[in-house]
């Protein structure tokens, strides 16, 4: 194991936003997260150092002080806070597969239509909407997405079923 890690973590941290634009509260906020894998504390990071060295977007991760022995890690809104809790590849893959196909359901129908699914999917699940971010599930919750998408599809595509029946009968009436 490589000790490359974040040893320069401090310096990391300082070039992080001024705390006029939230720089202190994005570091506030990763102390007070901890690794799930590890225990380790979470620290913000310079994303390029996750991404073999390349930076993207604004540059700002979150992963676990032992990172790369502990492979924990996540990416950050446009304003630099967390996307979520850090998380280990199993759960990031399982967390991407669930958001790929929670969007599906909503993609390009406004946000209310996001409102409404996200409100049923927290349903399904019995959690409070709140808490409903996929960014902070585990493997287990973001399977239970998976199945909340195929009961919404299912759902869905018997209401779409009982309309045709109606349009079907109705036209054959006024045939008739
Ligand atoms: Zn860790």
């Amino acid at each position: 194991m490589t000790t490359r890690a974040i040893s320069a973590d401090h310096e990391l941290v300082n070039t992080l936003p001024p705390a006029s634009e939230g720089g202190t509260n994005i570091f506030s906020e990763s102390e007070r997260m901890q690794c799930v894998t590890c225990g380790g504390k979470v620290v913000p990071v310079d994303n390029a150092i996750i991404y073999n060295g390349k930076r993207y977007g604004h540059g700002i991760a979150y992963c676990c002080e032992n990172f790369p022995a502990c492979d924990s890690y996540v990416g950050s809104h446009k304003d630099g806070t967390p996307l979520g809790s850090v998380a280990g590849k199993v759960v990031r893959e399982a967390r991407k597969k669930a958001h790929a196909e929670l969007d599906l359901l909503w993609r390009g129908q406004g946000s209310s239509k996001r409102q409404s699914v996200y409100a049923k999917m927290a349903n399904y699940m019995g959690i409070p909407r709140r808490e409903a971010h996929i960014g902070m599930f585990d493997e287990t919750q973001c399977e239970s997405v998976l199945h909340f998408v195929k009961d919404y599809k299912d759902k869905e595509a018997k209401s779409e079923r009982k309309k045709n029946d109606r349009l079907q009968k109705k036209s054959a009436k006024s045939i008739t």
